[in-house]
């Protein structure tokens, strides 16, 4: 639509009554230049081409698990490292094709450290981190979507992601969430950490082994990106806490944030034998 106003406009311009705009010479042209500018805006926008001032150019693309790590709980048939590889060859594609510069923590299925994905993310600036997972819970009726962050600055990219996913994607939205993940808490870029379905639900296992639900997907994340580069992240801040609930296994720590986590759910947590108290003054970074 754009397109057809600013040839309507160039047809006026050469048609037969030139010295009438000759005349109105001087309000034309700044109408053009206008409409013109706005076209310009329109089409970089799309492309991912405007930038807020401290905005990014690249994305660390983190695909989780991957080698002798398959992700998810061992009763899961369908093993979250190669949809979350997949989802996320996916999403650098689609990233590049906008413009981005992008780095993979892992390109194919092998093993990476935690430690060694977060030296990749350091290693770089004017960067993002996103990483990419899918979901698992003992419980096979858990689904829906959710998008973890760990600084207020991650929190904002977060929040562009999840809508993207869920303006488009027909499941429950869990929201975005704050989580203590490796990756995140030793990540000094804005980073997040997307969980795009539970591998778990049947239903949900089944969408994640079509490409096409992979590509939607991934479609949907690049365009939350692409909408973050237009908006300056808010300055640092720090992020308070005075003690969580994580889980035992430190590669698939999550938080549960005190005020959801009252003591009789605490107790009930040990009691299963997952979950642990950690309180900062214990907490080994
Ligand atoms: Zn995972």
């Amino acid at each position: 639509m754009l397109l057809r106003l600013t040839s309507s406009s160039s047809k006026r311009s050469s048609g037969p009554g030139e010295n009438t705009f000759t005349k109105v010479h001087g309000m034309f042209i700044p109408f053009r230049q206008i409409l013109v500018t706005a076209v310009a805006f329109a089409f970089a926008v799309t492309a991912g081409q405007v930038r807020a001032e401290n905005s990014f150019s690249m994305v660390v693309i983190d695909p989780g698990h991957g080698g002798s790590d398959p992700g998810g709980i061992p009763s899961q048939i369908v093993p979250e490292k190669t949809v979350a590889l997949d989802t996320a060859l996916r999403l650098q594609t689609l990233l590049q094709r906008a413009g981005l510069r992008t780095v993979m923590t892992r390109s194919t299925d092998i093993f990476v450290p935690l430690s060694v994905r977060s030296a990749i993310a350091d290693a770089e600036h004017d960067a993002i981190f996103v990483s990419i997972h899918y979901n698992a819970s003992p419980r096979r009726s858990a689904h829906g979507i959710e998008t973890y962050s760990d600084s207020n600055r991650g929190a904002v990219l977060a929040a562009r992601i999840q809508q993207e996913i869920i303006d488009r994607v027909s499941t429950e939205n869990r929201g975005t969430r704050s989580a203590e993940f490796y990756v995140l808490r030793k990540c000094r870029l804005p980073a997040v950490l997307v969980e795009c379905g539970f591998l778990t639900n049947p239903t949900e296992a089944q969408l994640a082994l079509t490409t096409a639900y992979r590509e939607q997907i991934a479609e949907q994340i690049a365009a939350g990106i692409i909408e973050q580069r237009q908006f300056a992240f808010p300055s640092l801040a720090p992020t308070h806490r005075s003690g969580h609930l994580v889980h035992k296994n430190k590669k698939q720590r999550k938080i549960v944030d005190l005020e959801h986590a009252k003591p009789p759910f605490w107790a009930f947590c040990k009691f299963l034998g997952s979950y642990q108290i950690l309180f900062p003054a214990f907490a080994s970074s």
